[in-house]
């Protein structure tokens, strides 16, 4: 049927079908005051995956477009990283500082657990590990739990040896050579993933540039790996080799696009290009090589998905290195084709949804999964 088509009374379904969305669920509960919705975009390569984000949205549309957009963006990383999962996220409506009861959490989990594993839920933006414990006592469809209750705790080890190994690629595309020796680093932030980040390449003999909004979280990294401390306003226009952003969203942007006099940029944090179609194509045209975010940082995914399959560190360490590959395929797609890298990896994502859907392995067969996901499918899709 043609969009135009749809009765412009159902715009939801207008919102579903324009970017191939399959499922969402409205989950009302006035009792606990619970408005979430949940958004399933893909299950073709397996159940769709993606966390939990509580927020105070503005209204009901807000929410929506940031349920659609989150969760199709899941599809697009589970399926580059090769993974056996679809795309999902929810939204919980209310304030994180205000609104948040063990009622709550309890009613969203069984809203989760009603859909019977087509939809698996995490930590995300605004949630705590409390929260996702009164998640997890309604539905064991829930992963990146806590090591003291077996799941496989915090991801960032995992990331940021992923995002170490995409700045390897992007380094041998740009370089010729993916040693970081002698190459220079401006890493914005000083957190998590930074920080491990920053022992992988200063280990390497990179020479790194740290800053944090926090100074005293950057001085200590700075002194650990024998880099130098940088302001936060300075680190856009540092004369270096390689930018890794692995703090905040939506700093590649209008206002720094200008300063970058780097030749790769590659980091762990989200959303970094501002508008990205536009930003995307500018470092094109300025012949930065960038390595789209959700792909660099899929460590953490990779990580989440890897407890479902029975956790083992050592083999998500293994496949977070993979990105290496994945990035490099992405950089030479992007070049052949002559398009910016986050529109290179979009259609290497689709393609593989395509060819490997057609197998539909995963709902005919239900041995395919060990571990977690396996007792999941035996127990829950009879
Ligand atoms: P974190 O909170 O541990 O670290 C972020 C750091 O950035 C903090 O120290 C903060 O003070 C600093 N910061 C904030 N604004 C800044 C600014 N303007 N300039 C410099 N520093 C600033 O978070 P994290 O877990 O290390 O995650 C970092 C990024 O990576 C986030 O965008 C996150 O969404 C993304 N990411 C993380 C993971 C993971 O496994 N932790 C996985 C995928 C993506």
């Amino acid at each position: 049927m043609n969009k135009k088509e749809l009765d412009p009374n159902f715009p939801i379904f207008n919102a579903l079908q324009t970017k191939g969305h399959e499922q969402i669920v409205m989950c009302s509960d006035p009792e606990s005051g619970l408005r979430a919705i949940i958004a399933i975009h893909d299950t073709t390569l397996g159940p769709a995956l993606g966390g939990t984000r509580m927020w105070n949205y503005e209204n009901e549309a807000a929410a929506l477009k940031d349920v659609l957009r989150l969760s199709r963006g899941m599809t697009y990383k589970a399926a580059i990283s090769g993974l056996n999962l679809g795309g999902g996220k929810a939204v919980i409506i209310g304030d994180p500082h205000k609104d948040k009861t063990e009622m709550l959490f309890r009613a969203f989990g069984r809203f989760v657990d009603g859909l019977g594993g087509r939809y698996i839920t995490a930590e995300d933006v605004g949630m705590e590990e409390e929260n996702m414990e009164w998640v997890y006592s309604e539905t064991k469809f829930v992963t990146g739990i806590p090591k003291s209750m077996g799941g496989s705790g915090n991801p960032s080890p995992v990331t940021a040896y992923g995002v170490y190994m995409g700045v390897k690629a992007c380094a041998k595309k740009a370089y010729g050579s993916d040693s970081l020796e002698g190459k220079k680093i401006a890493l914005q932030g000083a957190g998590n993933v930074a920080s491990t980040f920053a022992r992988h390449a200063a280990k390497e003999g990179a020479k790194l540039f740290i800053s944090d909004i926090y100074e005293e979280k950057a001085k200590a990294l700075a002194e650990e790996v024998n880099g130098t401390l940088v302001s936060p306003d300075e680190i856009y226009g540092l004369n270096v080799d390689i930018f890794t952003p692995c703090a905040l969203g939506g700093v590649i942007n209008d206002d720094t696009m200008g300063q970058f006099k780097c030749d790769i940029i590659a980091g762990g944090a989200n959303n970094v290009l501002d508008i990205e179609d536009q930003h995307g194509l500018e470092l094109m045209n300025k012949g930065i090589v960038y390595a789209p975010d959700y792909v660099i940082n899929a460590g953490g995914l990779i990580n989440v998905a890897g407890e479902l399959e029975g956790y083992n560190e050592e083999r998500c360490l293994q496949k977070a290195g993979k990105i290496y590959d994945t990035i490099l395929d992405i950089l030479n797609f992007s070049e052949e084709n002559e398009i910016p890298t986050h529109v290179a990896s979009n259609k290497l994502a689709e393609r593989r949804i395509a060819q490997v859907g057609k197998t539909h392995k995963i709902y005919s067969s239900k041995g395919h999964f060990s571990g977690r996901m396996g007792e999941m499918y035996m127990t829950d899709r009879k």
